[in-house]
């Protein structure tokens, strides 16, 4: 039967964690590495148990390794090796032992003699009634590539030994896929996934540290699935990942990540399937189709009453007015043509929590959804729980995810105003227009440990697509940025983590206490115009050294006083294809975050050939603060 399964080295911690992880992430099956089981302090007949109490059904035991192809005195001891495993096996109660392809330098590198070994084992195994798969290893001294240990399988010719196709090895190597069309399903032993960024690198390396979970990489894992599964191969599918960050993570969130990459294959396979006409694979069950994201409804502060002045000066200096006031709540909501700000200032739940953990700062998001309902079930589906907030009487009730750090994520519902006069209480004030129009991005900060897992949430609970990632410099380390974005490009949120204790990114991860939103950029159809409005109300902006503005003359055509009046305004300029770009940065608001405001002309990238500026401008301005405070102490 197809199943999803995942391999207990994918995930960190002690065995009995992997497992229950795996269980609690819908996991029904699940392959052992040895390692895990001689690290475990009880015998092998007690992990049976424990799989057997969880639900979880051990499909294989891997790997043996340089077994095939040796010169004697090692083939005989190989086989008392495999002796050994097979008793193991038999503890364990699985039926299927994985060898990966020989790595050692006493090869012999005879396909007939591997064949000859393979078979030999294989008659032996099925005396006690096990299976042997065969993995080309992408570095094997011999055998690396999936053709030539399908070749060794097909030659040994025993209906219990199979090839075990692994996407890794074959994309690694570049291997062709569509020859395993010619694979007869039966003699596939075990499929195994795994996604890795398009990067240059050795595999062996690549492998060890960079495997990660389909949608997470580059590599066309469902063609690779579509291929296996159209063999007639009918067993599990099963994740298989060495990565130094997923065994850092916690167990469960990893199982969980690995349970929605898999659940959004299976969804790409049974679309594929729908339109060739054949009837859905049983493997997924089917998923909401993600709903249309349309913009950000709104953007939720929390502060305290003794800070809520400056955020609220800073607001206004911005062009924001206070349009309405909570019915039950001490919150405000402000507004500017199409942005609404909240501002927060309850002493009891979530966003006074919040408040407790990491100051002055972005609580919550709403995202306009044309089917908010529908987005939700997908997000419930793949185990993203719906929040529900404490409510007065008469208030909406907006159903929320839980997203970085443990911020929200609201689902709203697209041109739907009705649930704001249900909870706000509008002040009599004239509709306010301003010179900013609307949300164009909003950084989030994640712990380098959380990216992947960020980037899976995004694309597969609301269905964002993905850019490629950006790598920077940052004054003190190095700076890397993936954006996902909603399918009509109206939400873009650029993830952004660092290499080195004293970045941008590290430094708000220390003072905000944990990831969040850093950077909320809004746009503006006259930059120019804004930043002359808002300085005259005090709105202090980042302090651009003048060499920028030398190197600007030097790189582009522009007018000599077009880059006076930016060098005198601190705006940044990027070109693009014949697209402009504006923008500015405001100081950092107690060193956690800081708007941006951007004037797009046909330009749709984020301005990252200045960040490294933005960066040092930042770095800069903090360790001035951090100088002050050491003079006051
Ligand atoms: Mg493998």
């Amino acid at each position: 039967m197809l199943r999803w399964s995942i391999a207990t080295v994918c995930m960190g911690g002690t065995l009995e964690v992997k497992l229950a992880a795996a269980a609690r992430a819908g996991f029904r099956t699940i392959e052992i590495f040895e390692n895990d089981l001689t690290f475990f302090s009880g015998k092998p007949r007690e992990v049976r148990a424990m799989a057997q109490d969880l639900g979880l059904e051990i499909i294989a035991l891997q790997p043996m390794r340089d077994f095939e192809g040796m010169p004697e005195p090692m083939r005989a001891r190989n086989f008392d090796r495999a002796q050994r495993k097979f008793d193991l096996m038999e503890e364990l109660g699985t039926k299927l032992l994985c060898i990966c392809s020989n790595v050692s330098e006493d090869a012999l590198g005879e396909p007939e003699r591997s064949s000859d070994d393979l078979a030999e084992l294989a008659d032996l195994a099925a005396r006690r009634g096990f299976r042997i798969g065969f993995e080309a290893l992408a570095w094997g001294r011999h055998v690396h590539d999936w053709m030539q240990a399908w070749d060794i399988v097909r030659r040994a010719d025993r209906p219990n030994l199979g090839v075990v196709l692994d996407s890794f090895h074959t994309f690694v190597r570049k291997n062709p896929i569509a020859p395993m069309a010619e694979i007869p399903g039966d003699r596939i032993a075990l499929v195994q996934v795994a996604d890795a960024p398009g990067i240059l690198m050795d595999p062996m390396s690549l492998s060890r540290h960079h495997r990660c979970f389909p949608g997470q990489g580059d590599w066309p894992i469902t063609d690779f699935l579509e291929l296996a599964i159209g063999t007639g191969y009918n067993g599990p599918i099963s994740l298989e990942i060495f990565n130094d960050q997923f065994r850092g993570a916690p167990a469960a969130a990893i199982a969980r990540d690995g349970m929605r990459s898999l659940e959004v294959c299976g969804e790409q396979l049974n679309q594929r399937r729908a339109k060739a006409s054949a009837p859905p694979l049983a493997i997924s069950r089917p998923l909401p189709a993600p709903a249309n994201v349309s913009g950000v409804e709104f953007i939720e502060f929390v502060t305290s009453a003794s800070h809520s002045p400056r955020l609220v000066a800073e607001l206004e200096g911005l062009g924001f007015r206070r349009v309405a006031r909570h019915r039950s709540k001490d919150v405000d909501l402000f507004r500017q043509n199409d942005i609404n700000i909240v501002v927060n200032r309850e002493q009891d739940g979530f966003a006074h929590s919040f408040y407790l953990v990491h100051g002055t700062s972005v609580c919550a998001l709403a995202l306009r959804f044309d089917d908010p309902a529908r987005a939700i079930e997908r997000a419930n589906a793949l185990s993203a729980p719906t929040y529900f907030g404490r409510i007065g009487p008469g208030e909406a009730s907006i159903p929320a995810v839980a997203g970085v750090e443990n911020s929200l994520l609201y689902f709203m519902k697209e041109s739907e105003r009705s649930s704001w006069d249900k909870d706000f209480l509008f002040l009599d004030a004239p509709a306010h227009a301003g010179p900013l129009l609307r949300v164009d991005h909003l950084n989030n900060m994640v712990r380098r440990s959380e990216l992947l897992s960020w980037v899976t949430f995004y694309k597969a609970a609301l269905g964002f697509t993905e850019e490629p990632q950006v790598e920077l410099a940052d004054p003190y380390g190095a700076f890397f940025s993936r954006v996902v974005r909603s399918t009509d490009g109206s939400v873009r949120i650029p993830l952004n983590i660092a290499d080195g204790g004293s970045t941008s990114v590290s430094r708000f991860i220390e003072n905000f206490g944990g990831g969040g939103v850093q950077q909320i950029a809004l746009s503006t159809d006259d930059l120019f115009a804004f930043v002359e409005g808002a300085r005259a109300k005090g709105v202090e902006f980042l302090d651009i050294p003048d060499n920028y503005y030398e190197d600007l003359s030097a790189r582009y055509d522009l007018e000599p006083e077009l880059i006076e009046r930016m060098r005198s305004l601190d705006i940044l300029y990027d070109r693009h294809k014949g697209g402009e770009f504006f923008h500015i940065y405001t100081r950092m608001f107690d060193q956690r975050f800081f708007f941006e405001v951007v004037q797009r002309r046909n330009y749709d990238l984020f301005g990252a050939a200045n960040t490294p500026v933005r960066l040092a401008a930042q770095a800069a301005e903090q360790d001035e603060a951090m100088r002050e405070r050491a003079m006051l102490d």
